[in-house]
């Protein structure tokens, strides 16, 4: 038996990047960001349902990515690597045909060399200061990095989850000077930049996260469902401790259950105290520590014994419980692990 059962929507995966698709001109290509597993909910799965829905671009971190990208996708969409043209990837960016997102100058000449006419994307750093050229080196090498003629020229925002912060139409206004004039197709926009609308979009946009359900999305249509067996229930005396480190106390006598899932799982540690499982509608918090694998709920104020218990329904969303651990949805959802049976609904057929 698996830890729990994560039921994947992946109707409602092609629905939110249906709607987010339509939040764009017709012109504006509506790619999907399905890096690191698709956000941990599975890419084997999730990317040919997107495919089936008319998304023909698609992004990863890892050549490793791109690579069992390519071979779930078949030859036709094109696949952009994040990490760029890295060194021992050329040979794989080659067979697979990814399109690495050249991000330094060492990458642009190394790309150049090796493949001269493979095709590539470039990405600019108009403010993040995490990855792609900055204005300065885009000076110097844009010329010739245009002559060879980049399939995207991309850029992407650090605050685009507050609309109202000063940064997004600095950014903005940062890639429109560095691109004045460039024919290739440019994109600025993942979710967030989606939302801050039409002037953000330019050729192309990237979701991720709200594809899958999360916030800065939040009319998206919950994907993620998570629930847990329960293994056992007993009951324990008042002043009677539950865990390691004996961190929780029992104030009157209580019943816990002890729940399948735990840390490696997904349930971080940070997340206690203040975590709550449904029993059906009736909440129940954890108490004590998360362990490993096990977690161990109270509860005394039920009429009988569940034999699940849920963390993650439409109503109880990957946002909502990162709050209570000090996290973001982008962190739970990629923490969710391995071990839980995944059912997914509307595969590709
Ligand atoms: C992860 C990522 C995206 C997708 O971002 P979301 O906020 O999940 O929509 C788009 N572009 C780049 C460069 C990224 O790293």
């Amino acid at each position: 038996m698996p830890t729990g059962t994560l039921h994947i929507d992946l109707e409602a995966i092609a629905a939110n990047w249906r709607a987010l698709d339509r939040m764009s001109a017709q012109s504006c290509e509506t790619a999907a960001v399905v890096k690191a597993d698709a956000y941990g909910l599975g890419l084997t799965q999730v990317a040919p349902r997107l495919a089936q829905e008319g998304a023909r671009a698609f992004f990863v971190a890892t050549t490793d990515e791109g690579l069992e990208l390519r071979r779930t996708l078949g030859p036709e969409p094109r696949i952009y690597i994040l990490y760029g043209h890295m060194s021992g990837d050329t040979q794989m960016i080659k067979r697979a045909d990814l399109v690495p997102m050249i991000c330094s100058i060492e990458q642009l000449t190394r790309h150049l060399e090796t493949l001269p006419r493979h095709p590539f994307g470039l990405q600019l750093d108009t403010g993040m200061n995490r990855l792609g050229l900055r204005e300065a080196e885009w000076q110097v090498v844009a010329d010739l990095a245009l002559a060879a003629e980049p399939v995207l020229i991309a850029s992407h925002l650090h605050s685009a989850d507050e609309p109202d912060s000063p940064h997004n139409t600095a950014q903005l206004s940062a890639f429109r000077r560095m691109t004045e004039g460039v024919e290739a197709p440019r994109s600025l926009s993942a979710t967030g930049g989606i939302l801050l609308g039409p002037g953000f979009h330019f050729d192309m946009t990237r979701p991720g996260v709200g594809l899958y359900g999360g916030l800065p999305y939040a009319k998206a249509e919950p994907v993620v469902a998570l629930d847990l067996p329960v293994i056992t229930c007993f009951d324990i005396e008042a002043g009677e401790s539950v865990g390691y480190g004996a961190s929780w106390t029992a104030r009157a006598p209580s019943r816990i259950a002890t729940v399948a899932g735990g840390y490696a799982d997904g349930m971080h540690r940070a997340l206690q105290p203040g975590m709550e499982l449904m029993a059906g509608p009736v909440p129940c918090p954890a108490v004590g520590r998360v362990s490993m694998d096990l977690l161990t709920i109270d509860i005394s104020h039920l009429d009988h014994d569940p034999d699940v218990l849920t963390l993650l329904d439409p109503h109880h969303t990957v946002d909502a419980l990162a709050q209570v651990g000090g996290t973001i949805g982008y962190e739970v959802l990629t923490s969710l692990g391995a071990r839980y049976a995944r059912r997914y609904r509307g595969a590709a057929t």
